[in-house]
């Protein structure tokens, strides 16, 4: 009767998750895994290399726990068996016959147009790496390798790497320029061992005289692929051809091999910062005039002062009033920009997290008061969720970490050592891991 429940499972778990990961993603890690026996204790399950089990475990877990069986570890119950390579070809045209099977690696990323140094308003806090991603597009692999560009969301990475793109591309035609996202660089090592073309795959990037990588923080936790990484690095390195990168993180808070790491602090480290008020101004002023709108410096200002953290969303605040504006054919005054924008503006409650969320959380989690996590005492019991709403404080919230210490009243090397602290213990530590995150999901929803 119970088997009846466990019965298609896997099954579910598949029809589950069609919506809600991408085409690729779905194609290259859940479509190939097939389900050998089912019951209500164990699912065997037949991948086809070590990777595509890696990927399912680290990224689907908890889908995994709410359709499949459980182990009292709280794993869910599953045995993976490696797919000979003879059964697989066998296999193959059933499980992949919606796919081509194309071995042509899908590498090819445009680089956006509109992302060129030119259009990049300076600052005091991205003029030096601005300077840096130009120094290395006007010479590359003789400036700084690798140059590697790190910071906060929506800060301008992915435009200075795309604009080393175009710069190199138009200056030195001869010269063979990739830019990919981690995710890609990962899909397509997925894809050529799918295809048996590890080869080809290894060539085209070695061929590379400009490497750019977006968003490496993508491959923490991916110890197989990060292996791969690294070799591609090292020989682009070696053969003297340039590398940039982009990160949320510093090289060394980068949950990444020691070797990679220091392979990363190599070059040049080079941090994007927030803009201040002013360049926040110009930045707007600059995006609205390229929508052919202008703003006064007024609404300027009072847009700047409410939307700080991330240029992306100053974007958004004028495509946004652009729409309003030509719906409404009406002047841009304050009011209408608070109205318009209301959401956007950081006064608006759903917007931003608080300190004080966080620490609310974090007392129904960890059962402990508000007040105790906010005073000093240092037993152990209290000492820990102080340490961890620190942590999470500073991981969800946009906010300087100055900032930060002021509202915990303590200094910013406790909450940097705080931080340190919770993350290497998260490592080991199963329970404490699993209440980090049952904090987290108390405060995003
Ligand atoms: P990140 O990769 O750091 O998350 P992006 O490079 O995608 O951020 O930038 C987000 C948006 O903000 C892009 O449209 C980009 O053009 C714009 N942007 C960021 N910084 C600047 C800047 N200094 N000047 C002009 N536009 C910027
Ligand atoms: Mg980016």
């Amino acid at each position: 009767m119970v088997a009846c429940e466990i019965a298609g499972c896997w099954g579910q778990f598949i029809e589950y998750m069609k919506g809600r990961c991408s085409d690729t993603a779905f194609r290259n890690w859940l479509d190939p895994i097939v389900v050998i026996d089912e019951d209500i204790e164990l699912v065997t399950l037949e991948v086809p290399n070590i990777f595509v089990q890696d990927y399912l475990l680290s990224n689907y877990k908890s889908e995994l726990c709410s359709f499949l069986p459980v182990r009292s570890s709280g794993e869910p119950a599953i045995e993976f068996v490696i797919a000979a390579p003879k059964k697989r070809e066998a296999v193959a045209p059933t499980i992949s016959s919606s796919s081509p099977v194309s071995v042509e690696p899908k590498y090819v990323m445009k680089l956006n147009d509109f992302y060129i140094f030119d259009n990049f308003i300076e600052g005091p806090a991205n003029q030096f790496v601005k300077s840096a991603a130009l120094g290395v597009a006007n010479n590359p692999s003789k400036s700084y390798n690798p140059l590697f560009m790190h910071g906060g969301v929506g800060l301008g990475k992915t435009h200075l790497l795309h604009a080393i793109g175009h710069h190199v591309q138009k200056n030195y035609k001869h010269l063979r320029v990739q830019c990919i996202t981690t995710e890609a660089f990962i899909n397509d090592l997925v894809d050529s061992l799918r295809n048996k073309s590890v080869d080809k795959m290894k060539r085209f990037y070695r061929s590379l005289d400009v490497l750019l990588v977006d968003d490496i923080q993508f491959l923490q936790n991916r110890l197989n692929f990060e292996e791969e990484f690294c070799n591609t690095f090292e020989s682009l390195i070696n053969q003297n051809k340039q590398i940039v990168i982009t990160s949320d993180k510093p090289p060394s808070q980068l949950k990444l091999s020691e070797r990679l790491v220091a392979r990363m602090e190599w070059g040049l480290v080079a941090h994007v910062g927030i803009p201040d008020l002013e360049t926040r101004v110009a930045i707007l002023q600059y995006k609205a005039e390229q929508k052919g709108m202008k703003l006064s410096s007024n609404v300027a200002f009072f847009i700047a002062e409410h939307i700080f953290s991330n240029v992306r969303q100053l974007e958004g605040a004028v495509n946004k009033l652009s729409a309003h504006c030509r719906l409404l054919n009406q002047d841009i005054t304050e009011e209408l920009v608070e109205m318009a924008l209301s959401q956007m503006l950081c006064h608006a409650p759903q917007e931003k997290i608080s300190v004080e969320q966080v620490l609310k959380s974090v007392s129904a989690v960890f059962q402990v008061r508000v007040n105790d996590l906010k005073g000093s005492t240092r037993t152990k019991d209290i000492a820990l969720p102080r340490q961890v709403a620190m942590y999470l404080a500073r991981e969800m919230i946009n906010e300087s970490l100055m900032m930060l210490a002021a509202s915990f009243g303590k200094t910013h090397s406790t909450i940097l050592h705080a931080c340190k602290n919770i993350e290497s213990k998260v490592e080991k530590d199963n329970m404490l891991k699993r209440q980090v995150e049952m904090v987290r999901r108390n405060i995003s929803t």
